[in-house]
């Protein structure tokens, strides 16, 4: 609440691409960014916090605007093919196939569920700056609509991302002074700097000084008006990164392995059985063709399929390759390592106790659901304890502070999307899944459902007493706090205190 007890009146929603936890951290404690340890951190808290997987832009954008996890939403990557959708001869008609990184990036609204409110919906008036999810935002307020695609552009093949931060800052301010209470601002070259370069390197510092010192900016024409007090400023990341040695080819081994893959920006390739589709680049989802008919792609295929198939075996023997996940026949979530195999599986307690819930439960009795974990061999997701009928916040406490944060709601969540691939694919630290077509060639990486991806700061001018949080949780607990209601039900976060 605001200092005088009421609830926050304005909201400004800072959020910083690609932010690892870490080193947000280790700058606000040497002094690296002292507005926003002054006015924000020794204010209110900073926080560890879980993202989602993907851990990456745009899927990890909707936890913050909607309440929902990618899987919920549908949106399972930043790249996905739709197997019901993807037939000859009209597979690129959409939802076939997509791509956010190119011109479907303009339908990511039309892709989220439809019903489902965002966090523009709850103030007025708003701004947009850089955030590619702005619906419930007026266009007029969307400040960047216009110029985004072409300064980011133009900063693709000139690398001065520093530049379009600074845009960013000069809207945010801007929008602050015009009054209006959400504000919503990404500084997208935290994230795009370390690809080109690793994510410590002096230009990545330099522009998270650059940000502190427009948020110094903004507080000191806060403290002019006179509306610190009542303004709520959160600022995040919506995913860490790892720097990267190694680029594992998934498609070519896929070819070699005779299931012709078509991936981004081959999407013409004819005869294609399977297909990548990668984000970020630490993970991918991959499909079969698994067709009765010769026409579509049939159905997701299970890990009893895949497995005689010989696919999972050939892929976990890739060096870099951390764990793929699939799904039984029975409905449970299967995690394949080198050394070992988990079992995730998912039941509910609701008015038909015991029932075995399969990926497509729908998340409003998510506080009913209980969740198990076993394994054989090594544990894939590095817990070392199985788990048995735990709540999703039992399953958060007990593997927050591990490899695979979270790892066990996560990939129950990914494979709720009909768009989820029949096999994903997670990298291990120092690895991506993209060996050919990024150019220029990325240094640094994230997407993995491993905990340097996953952990992002929650840096808050009001204090979270609460330690374990997923990036779900921002959207309720941010509502709450400047006095909104909403149906919890119908979200998959909760209020954190
Ligand atoms: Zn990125």
């Amino acid at each position: 609440m605001a200092s005088n007890g009421s609830h926050f009146k304005r909201f400004i929603f800072i959020l910083l691409d690609g932010a690892p936890y870490e080193i947000f951290k280790g700058l606000i404690e040497n002094g690296d960014l002292p507005n926003i340890k002054k006015h924000v951190v020794d204010r209110g808290s900073l926080n560890k916090a879980i993202s989602v997987f993907p851990s990456t832009t745009g899927p990890a954008f909707i936890p913050f605007f909607m309440g929902l996890y990618p899987g919920t939403a549908n949106i399972p990557g930043i790249r996905w093919l739709s197997k019901s959708n993807f037939h000859t001869p009209h597979r690129f008609k959409r939802p076939g196939i997509c791509s956010y990184m190119g011109l479907d990036g303009l339908g990511f609204e039309t892709d989220l569920p439809p019903n489902s409110p965002t966090l523009f919906d709850f103030f007025s008036p708003v701004s947009n700056i850089y955030n590619l999810l702005a619906r419930g935002c007026p266009p007029s307020k969307n400040l960047t609509r216009w110029i985004k695609p072409f300064f980011y552009t133009y900063a693709h093949f000139s690398h001065r991302w520093r530049f379009v931060n600074q845009i960013a800052a000069r809207h945010l301010h801007r929008a602050v002074e015009a009054g209006d209470k959400f504000v919503m601002c990404l500084f997208p070259a935290v994230d795009t700097l370390s690809h080109l370069t690793e994510i410590q390197s002096p230009q990545v510092l330099q522009t998270y000084r650059e940000i502190d010192t427009a948020i110094g900016e903004l507080i000191h024409t806060l403290q002019k008006m006179s509306t610190l007090q009542e303004t709520l400023i959160l600022i995040t990341s919506d995913h860490g990164m790892t720097n990267t040695h190694t680029h594992i080819d998934v498609p070519l081994h896929l070819d070699d392995g005779g299931w012709k893959c078509l991936h981004y920006p081959k999407v013409w390739r004819q005869d294609t059985v399977s297909a990548s589709m990668v984000s970020g680049n630490g993970m991918t989802h991959l499909y079969f063709k698994n067709n009765s008919d010769g026409k579509g792609w049939g159905e997701r295929t299970s890990f009893e399929k895949l497995r005689k198939m010989g696919v999972i075996s050939s892929l976990i023997e890739l060096e870099g390759l951390g764990l793929v996940a699939c799904q039984s026949e029975a409905g449970d979530i299967i995690v394949q390592s080198r050394d070992g195999q988990g079992r995730i599986s998912c039941r509910s307690e609701h008015t038909d106790r015991g029932n075995r819930q399969n990926a497509t439960t729908t998340f409003k009795y998510s506080d009913t659901l209980r969740f198990s974990y076993q394994f054989t061999g090594t544990d894939p997701l590095g817990y070392g304890m199985p788990c048995k009928n735990l709540s999703s916040r039992e399953v958060l406490h007990k593997t927050y502070d591990s490899p695979y944060p979270d790892g066990i709601v996560q990939l129950w969540q990914i494979f709720k999307s009909e768009r989820t691939g029949d096999l994903v694919l997670s990298a291990e630290n120092g690895y991506d899944l993209r060996a050919r077509y990024e150019i220029p060639e990325h240094r640094a990486t994230h997407g993995a459902l491993i905990a340097e991806h996953l952990y992002i700061p929650l840096a808050t001018n009001y204090p979270i007493a609460e330690k374990y949080i997923r990036s779900v949780d921002v959207f309720p607990t941010v509502l709450s706090l400047c006095g909104h209601n909403i149906a919890m039900d119908h979200i998959d976060g909760r209020i954190v205190k």
